[in-house]
């Protein structure tokens, strides 16, 4: 009996892996034409300074809009098209669009757009980003490029000689999710580095839990001691909000100060002057 159940059960997983695998395999085929069919689109979260309150910039996020799935968030995807190599073209794809939607912009505020570690090791890079300026006319300053620590792991010295090239045509390059990666501390001192983003998990509970204070007090204490301006991730609260300004902490991005959405939403931001409220609605 019990060998009988055992066997069902083995069916039952095997049928469930089953469905997983031509589910991933359905969404990597689907992936490959998302950029030429138009499915993929931009949401921008603004970056505001915590001492004024003004935005300084905003950060591009990814989105899918599968035709039958609906809108897919990027932790599914963009993890399947780093292994399948389709991140090469969806990433040029956001560079371009992002530098594009920007320059067109009467306030000249920064745009953050995340580098995958795929993306980053594939020859030929630093010419993309170099082209997709000089296409689009955005100046370089107002670029900021986020990478994750584990980002740089894969092959440390090639990603370095790679930051390098993009940070000398002036382009700014921030670490993104500090905290969570690995060798963190080695990396930010061999890495041309100008912004330290402290991840969600660790502002999420800053107003709630010492340790997660003492975690943001000293990551804000090292970016100070390292000239490196600090930006806290997933800012929902006010509470959250008054502890990081206490602290000194320069930028904050969050629900509490803006949630992602398309850019038209920001149109005043983007202006520099505040939309007419019969624009508005
Ligand atoms: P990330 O770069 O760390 O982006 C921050 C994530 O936190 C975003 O999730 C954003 O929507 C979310 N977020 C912002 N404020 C809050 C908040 O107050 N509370 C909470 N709970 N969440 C908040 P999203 O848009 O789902 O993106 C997830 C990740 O996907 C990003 O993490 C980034 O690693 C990756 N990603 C997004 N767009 C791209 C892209 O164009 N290229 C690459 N390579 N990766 C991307
Ligand atoms: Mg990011
Ligand atoms: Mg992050
Ligand atoms: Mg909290």
């Amino acid at each position: 009996r019990a060998k009988q159940e055992g066997r069902g059960r083995l069916r039952f997983y095997e049928t469930r892996m089953g469905v997983q695998v031509r589910e991933r395999r359905q969404i990597e085929h689907d992936l490959r034409h998302a950029v030429e069919r138009g499915e993929l689109r931009v949401v921008y979260q603004p970056q505001t300074r915590i001492d004024t309150g003004e935005a300084v910039g905003f950060e591009a996020l990814l989105r899918w809009e599968h035709p039958v799935r609906g809108t897919v968030p990027p932790n599914l995807f963009i993890p399947i098209s780093e292994e399948t190599g389709s991140i090469l073209g969806i990433g040029e794809w956001v560079l371009r669009e992002t530098c594009r939607e920007a320059a067109s912009w009467d306030n000249p505020l920064r745009i953050a757009v995340n580098v995958s570690a795929v993306q980053l090791h594939a020859p030929g890079f630093a010419e993309l980003v170099h082209e997709v300026l000089f296409t689009t006319g955005l100046s370089p300053a107002r670029l900021e490029l986020e990478i994750t620590e584990t980002a740089l792991v894969r092959d440390l010295p090639r990603a370095l000689a790679t930051l390098r090239r993009v940070k000398a045509m002036g382009v700014r390059i921030a670490m993104d999710d500090f905290g969570t990666g690995y060798s963190s501390l080695s990396n930010l001192r061999a890495f041309p580095f100008d912004k330290i983003k402290i991840d969600s998990s660790f502002t999420r509970s800053v107003d709630t839990s010492e340790q997660a204070a003492t975690i943001v007090r000293t990551v804000l204490g090292l970016g100070r001691g390292l000239g490196l301006p600090v930006l806290a991730e997933g800012v929902e609260t006010k509470a959250e909000l008054e502890f990081l300004g206490a602290e000194d902490c320069h930028e904050a991005q969050g629900y509490l100060l803006g949630r992602p959405g398309p850019i038209d939403r920001f149109r005043d931001l983007t202006t520099g002057r505040p939309v007419a409220a019969e624009d508005a609605a």
